[in-house]
């Protein structure tokens, strides 16, 4: 069986006084279960050494991105090394904010994650499509088009996990019913099971992003493909640990 997941996407949010509000108010006192669930957070890269100062050992940390390139004359840039450096285990990668307002391709993505993976820091890659693709009815040649790009970036998967975003369900409060989810969800481990082998489909954790509440995070979790979730809006307040809770 595999091991739930839920990570907190923090986005470009909080401040110094609102980050401390969060961790000593919201995540260090809650009552997880850790040995069903694995709860990685997201802060910005500048608040990183805060929480790790101050959040629980329990919860991990995510870096939201990094640069495809390494230590060097690239200004304004944080490479996978650099995390690697400040102890940070997971880095976020091909999220779609930075694919459509950064101009993140599949081969950059790609680059990425195989330097992010170089540098013995596990990805969370995410994939999914926008809402003009699913109307037209080509969600699954999207998401097998991002995972084909990201493949030979991943030679142990045991250090990904793949979050699926539908672009449409992203802070617009149109979560994917659990229907739609799974259909996709199953997509995904059928792609695994054909390019990453039987092991890796059975083992890797799907999580499920995109307006994920309290209030809808027991039904997604019901279906057999999600994971757990990756959350952004909701991961800033109280109600995130209700998520975590639907998992464990
Ligand atoms: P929301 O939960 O705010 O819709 O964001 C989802 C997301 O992008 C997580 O990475």
């Amino acid at each position: 069986a595999r091991k739930f997941f839920v990570g907190g996407n923090w986005k470009s949010n909080g401040t110094i006084s609102s980050v401390k509000d969060l961790v000593f108010k919201v995540l260090n006192p809650a009552p997880i279960n850790f040995s069903k669930v694995d709860v990685v957070v997201a802060p910005m890269a500048i608040h990183i050494p805060l929480v790790q100062s101050i959040l629980r050992p329990e919860i991990q940390i995510a870096a939201q991105n990094a640069s495809i390139t390494g230590q060097g004359a690239y200004t304004g840039e944080i490479s996978p090394e650099h995390f690697k450096d400040q102890a940070v285990p997971w880095i976020i990668l091909g999220h779609s904010e930075r694919r459509n307002f950064y101009g993140e391709t599949d081969q950059i993505v790609a680059g990425k994650i195989k330097r992010t993976l170089g540098a013995g820091i596990q990805v969370i890659a995410c994939i999914g499509e926008n809402l003009k693709e699913r109307e037209s009815g080509v969600t699954t040649e999207v998401i097998t088009r991002q995972l084909s790009a990201i493949k030979n970036s991943i030679s142990d998967w045991r250090n990904v996990v793949i979050a699926y975003e539908p672009v449409w369900a992203i802070g617009t409060g149109v979560s994917a019913n659990p229907n739609q989810a799974q259909e996709v969800h199953a997509e995904i481990r059928k792609w695994l099971h054909a390019n990453a082998g039987d092991v890796a489909a059975k083992t890797t954790r799907v999580i499920y992003g995109g307006s994920v509440t309290d209030a809808n995070s027991n039904e997604l979790i019901g279906q057999p493909d999600i994971d757990g979730f990756l959350v952004g809006g909701a991961s800033l307040k109280p109600g995130f640990i209700s998520i975590v809770e639907s998992c464990a």
